[in-house]
């Protein structure tokens, strides 16, 4: 029995709300917390009367840290799920501190104003010292680690499917099948169609920051930078079919590199069609995923969040979109002084998704293992004082609540390898 504090009340957390109310035994109070209350009234009042955890709902600006230091204080939950934008993950974070809570979130920090001086020096600093120039990295959170240690707090970061469940997948592959990893990819197909000539399945925002920039990997302990959409490859996925898939920089790469440093080449891909690519990369020549404000007509205007508000809502592509996501790691190494090669994966319906909880496959691969990590967290099996990524604990609880939860995986042998 606990009591979770939710931030956020977009794509990702309706779904992780869902999953807790379906998980009342572990969850028997929640508080949904976020900018606009209505959205929590509203997921509230069709929730209530159909399970026994009990919502409770507020309006806070999670970038106010005095303010949510108070709404922890006097909600007093045993963990605060942050299912915002990483924009607010470093407030959060002392919030949480303030208030003696565990921290829990599915994506790592990233500066809102990237334009921001003191922001910038850091940031540059540590593009030229690491080797890699994407926005968002781990260094903001694990500087919290002493904080959260000698405060006896866990802060969980990023537990959704990727990175999330990708680094369990790790972790479970380095338990049960390999001596020795030497190579690991992460591959994500979205083979899902909403039927609109282009729009994003999590907040656009943040996705198009991600995918239009440069590309990169670990190889021997060393980023290897490429231009943005430069490496691609071709991959036939179970339940979807063979798709194009492009090499980009992704979160977990940094923390699996980190933290298993035997690993020899870590990469991510993605899938994308044609169609999003064109309309991707028109929009960045025009200017529109810019985010330096500019002038227009006496205003000030963020031409990416004035292209936020001309896409179709990620929360709004549920009903339409059909098909399936395969989210795949693929592990080369050795066992018993032989080589060997795993392949573990999950396929995703989006029309079964819809059809349970109102949401699009990629906001449910998301908001189930939030629902997880926190549901580990409170129950103490993922309980350590410190800064963790999900790779740095046993995977076998997780794995074992993923196939409980809705998103079963499967283990093969011998997969076709990405050059
Ligand atoms: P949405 O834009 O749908 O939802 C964001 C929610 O946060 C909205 O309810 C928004 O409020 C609220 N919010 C924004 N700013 C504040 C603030 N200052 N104070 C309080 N609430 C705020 O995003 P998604 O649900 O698509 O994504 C949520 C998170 O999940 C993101 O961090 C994203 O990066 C992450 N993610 C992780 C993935 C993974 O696999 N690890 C995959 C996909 C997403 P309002 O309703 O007023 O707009």
């Amino acid at each position: 029995m606990s009591r979770l504090m939710i931030i956020g009340c977009g794509g990702v957390a309706s779904v992780a709300i869902h999953k807790c109310c379906q998980n009342s035994d572990v969850f028997s109070e929640i508080m949904i917390a976020s900018r606009t209350v209505a959205k929590c009234d509203a997921l509230k009042e069709k929730l209530q009367p159909v399970t026994k955890t009990k919502i409770t709902t507020a309006q806070i600006d999670a970038d106010d840290t005095e303010a949510l230091t108070a709404l922890i204080r006097e909600y007093a939950p045993d963990a605060v799920l942050n299912v915002a934008l990483p924009y607010q993950d470093l407030t959060i974070m002392d919030a949480c501190l303030a208030a003696g809570v565990d921290y829990i979130d599915t994506a790592n920090y990233e500066a809102e104003d990237t334009n921001d001086p003191e922001w910038r020096a850091v940031y540059e600093e540590r593009c030229k010292r690491l080797g890699f120039s994407a926005y968002f990295d781990y260094s903001w959170q694990w500087a919290y680690q002493d904080k959260y240690e000698k405060a006896g707090l866990t802060a969980l970061l990023g537990t959704g499917f990727d990175p999330g469940v990708t680094s369990v997948f790790a972790a479970y592959a380095k338990k049960h099948y390999f001596d020795e990893i030497h190579t690991i990819d992460i591959l994500d197909c979205n083979g899902g169609d909403h039927g609109y000539p282009f729009a994003t399945n999590f907040n656009p925002e943040i996705n198009l920051r991600e995918v239009s920039a440069p590309g990169s990997y670990l190889e021997n302990g060393k980023w290897v930078e490429i231009p943005a959409m430069s490496i691609k490859r071709e991959y036939e996925f179970e339940g979807v079919g063979k798709k194009d898939m492009y090499l980009l920089h992704h979160e977990e790469i940094e923390a699996l590199g980190r933290n298993m440093p035997e690993v020899k080449r870590i990469r991510f891909f993605m899938t994308f069609g044609q169609s999003y690519l064109t309309h991707m990369k028109c929009l960045e020549n025009v200017g529109m995923l810019s985010t330096t404000p500019i002038d227009y007509e006496g205003r000030q205007i963020v031409p990416i969040q004035f292209l936020k508000a001309l896409l179709p809502d990620p929360a709004s592509l549920g009903p339409r979109t059909v098909g399936k996501t395969n989210i795949v790691c693929i592990f080369t190494g050795i066992k018993d002084g032989k080589e060997r090669s795993v392949y573990i994966y999950n396929v995703c319906d989006h029309q079964e998704c819809y059809k349970e909880v109102e949401s699009q496959a990629i906001s449910y691969t998301t908001g189930v293992p939030a629902m997880i990590g926190a549901m580990l967290v409170v129950n103490g099996q993922w309980k350590k004082p410190g800064v963790f990524t999900t790779d740095e604990f046993d995977p076998d609880p997780y794995m074992d609540a993923l196939n409980k939860w809705g998103l079963p995986w499967k283990v093969v042998e011998n997969p076709v390898l990405v050059d």
